[in-house]
């Protein structure tokens, strides 16, 4: 077994009370993916199609990896993230078992969501020499896809990419990631939301304004206010072991930390 990335998931359960802001994404993923699985006969008497998945895109550190994560969380659904990545092999026919072998994991511990993350890098138009290893690939990619309904076979399919512009676009034709959604930098209620979240089981003094912060954190990531709260819990634990002198986090600790971490998301 090579592919490494692909192990249950077993760390506590997120869900989308989790998930600062993204409103609109949490209710297409509702429509999309949760309504059919939890109330297939509903879809079935409306003939509705299900099936097909969803494509997130958007900067990195913005929480795609993290929002499919609490869509299995919605659901009590096993979370396979797979880095397409790892799939690929240059042996012939690799790819393909690889490909295979995940979706088999994923139907066998069903219901499941099967997260592909780096979906571009089945853009064979990228690097044209790599096409004769990429086409049996990203065929066996549709044909496995089309092969899933969401109602009835409780397996879900979401995907990933920073970069849309590369992702084949058989791809994006209905039944395959036929829902297109841009997953944005936080706003400014997102931020706060995500400084709240993150912050609420630290040790914190009274003059934290999530506001400021929130202010204070434009083009910032989701990951980046992690780092942010991180360095800030670091310096703050260094100094009471040099000093020997306990205190809490406060404002000017994350204030600083801010300063110190470089937003990530301008630069998209
Ligand atoms: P990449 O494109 O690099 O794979 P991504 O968009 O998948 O990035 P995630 O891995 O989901 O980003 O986000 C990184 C971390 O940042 C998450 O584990 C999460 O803790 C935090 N995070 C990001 N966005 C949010 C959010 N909206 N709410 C709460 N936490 C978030």
């Amino acid at each position: 077994d090579n592919i490494s990335s692909l192990k249950q998931y077993q760390p506590k359960t997120v869900t989308f009370q989790d998930v600062g802001g993204l409103d609109s994404l949490k209710k297409t993923i509702n429509m999309k993916i949760i309504k059919p699985f939890m109330d297939p006969g509903l879809f079935t008497k409306f003939r509705k199609k299900t099936g097909g998945g969803i494509l997130l895109f958007g900067p990195p550190g913005c929480g795609k990896t993290f929002i499919a994560k609490a869509t299995a969380g919605e659901i009590g659904a096993n979370f396979f993230p797979v880095h397409i990545s790892d799939i690929l092999d240059p042996f012939f026919g690799q790819s393909e078992r690889n490909l295979h072998d995940v979706f088999k994991t994923a139907r066998a511990n069903r219901p499941s969501v099967l997260f592909f993350d780096e979906v571009d890098t089945l853009g064979y138009s990228r690097s044209k020499a790599n096409s004769d290893i990429m086409r049996p690939l990203i065929d066996s990619m549709l044909t496995e896809m089309e092969s899933i309904d969401t109602g009835t076979d409780n397996l879900l399919i979401i995907g990933a990419t920073n970069m849309p512009w590369d992702v084949d676009s058989a791809f994006k034709r209905p039944g395959r990631f036929d829902k297109l959604v841009f997953v944005p930098p936080p706003d400014m209620e997102a931020r706060q939301t995500i400084f709240q979240l993150k912050l609420k089981e630290k040790p914190l003094s009274s003059d934290i304004s999530l506001e400021i912060l929130a202010t204070k954190t434009e083009y910032y990531s989701g990951a980046d206010i992690e780092n942010v709260i991180e360095l800030a819990t670091e310096n703050v634990l260094t100094e009471i072991m040099e000093t020997n002198q306990e205190r809490l986090i406060g404002m000017e600790d994350l204030l600083y930390a801010i300063e110190e971490t470089i937003p990530s998301t301008l630069e998209w």
